[in-house]
């Protein structure tokens, strides 16, 4: 195990800079997942991770090196990568153990780190199948199987579970995080999807357009976004935004351009008229007498939940209940945003006020 730095890295192809001075702290042991929208730049920066990619400037370290201008092979990392890269005339014992074979390893040495990754991963009895013998999810096991078998200092997972169903995404999940819970091996995934961020990571980074927009725990992401893009790319379905102004002379809300009153709990370091976008999750919005106005428009049940898509003015809205509340389109409610959980945001630079 390690402790990775990225330190102030840019990375540009020809002239154009994609990467514009990114820096992550990770810490020993943690698993940290690397999130936000296509084309946001984490595939490459963890492709330098790897060492696959130069850097333009700044430095990578694992451990105490500085690994700027260390081979892949010298690095002691292992990757995992979408679409699982086995080596289809090998079986999947051979593939597992193709690294160790590489190193020069005695037959004795491989077969046991093969026979302790298959174990931990429950690939044992498929030891002796080819892949095309396998199914989608036991391929991305292998594939991990490969990646324990060389007992690295660092993991690097790059959208692992992309081709699997959701079913099996959602089991896959859980065993990635149990089998961190139990090597502990720092590791750091990369994924577009936010759900498998939250429910994965110690730390999330949320990277847009080549730089970091915020790192911490899910629950600080969720709790506390430093600003709009993050406040819209976590949680799901995403936050609401309604634009209005600022009224905090006596009375304290955000109100709409139809006159609707979005309740705050306490006044943010603004003056009264600032322009504000008031942000609400679907979840901490109540049906309510003394609620906003809104127009139902369409009503999905999940089972567990229904989400209502609502009309506020010209602006709509979703809100989501645990509780049956038996609604239809067109129907009128009234909801009411908890002030509590309210997040207000500068309308011009996006940032938490
Ligand atoms: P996705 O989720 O779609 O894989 P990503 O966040 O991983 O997206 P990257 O693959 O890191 O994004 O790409 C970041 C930017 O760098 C994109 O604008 C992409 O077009 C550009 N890019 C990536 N590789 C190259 C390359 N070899 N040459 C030129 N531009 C590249």
């Amino acid at each position: 195990m390690s402790s990775v730095q990225i330190r102030d890295v840019r990375k540009s192809f020809g002239g154009f800079e994609v990467l514009h001075g990114v820096s992550i702290p990770i810490e020993d042991g943690a698993f940290v997942v690397l999130v936000g929208p296509s084309g946001c730049g984490k595939t490459t920066l963890l492709r330098m991770l790897a060492g696959l990619e130069n850097i333009t400037s700044g430095t990578i370290s694992i451990g105490d090196r500085v690994v700027n201008n260390v081979q892949p092979k010298e690095r002691d990392i292992a990757m995992v990568f979408q679409n699982y890269a086995l080596y289809p005339h090998m079986t999947v014992a051979d593939n597992m153990g193709f690294s160790l074979k590489l190193r020069g390893a005695r037959a004795d040495e491989i077969s046991k780190g093969v026979n302790r990754a298959a174990e931990i991963l429950a690939l044992t009895p498929l030891l002796d199948r080819y892949p095309r013998q396998l199914s989608g999810g036991q391929r991305q096991r292998v594939a991990m199987g490969r990646a324990i078998v060389r007992d690295p200092q660092v993991f690097l997972f790059d959208e692992p579970l992309s081709n699997l169903d959701a079913k099996l995404r959602v089991a896959m999940r859980t065993e990635i995080k149990e089998l961190h819970q139990r090597l502990k091996t720092t590791t750091v995934y990369v994924t577009h999807d936010q759900i498998e961020a939250m429910t994965m990571a110690d730390k999330i980074v949320v990277m847009h357009d080549g730089i970091v927009e915020q790192m911490g725990s899910p629950l600080e992401l969720y709790d506390r976004p430093e600003n709009r893009f993050v406040a819209g790319f976590i949680g799901s379905p995403a936050m609401n935004f309604l634009e209005g102004k600022l009224v905090s002379n006596g009375q304290l809300y955000v109100e709409t351009a139809n006159g609707s009153r979005l309740p705050i709990a306490a006044a943010p370091t603004a003056s009264d008229g600032k322009p504000i976008v008031y942000g609400v999750r679907p979840e901490h919005l109540e049906m309510a007498d003394d609620g906003i106005e809104a127009e139902v428009v369409v009503v999905e049940p999940t089972g567990a939940e229904i989400q209502v898509v609502a009309r506020i003015g010209t602006q709509n809205i979703i809100a989501v209940f645990r509780e049956r509340h038996m609604v239809i389109p067109g129907e009128k409610i009234h909801l009411r945003p908890r002030p509590d959980l309210a997040h207000l945001f500068d309308k011009v630079t996006g940032q938490r006020l």
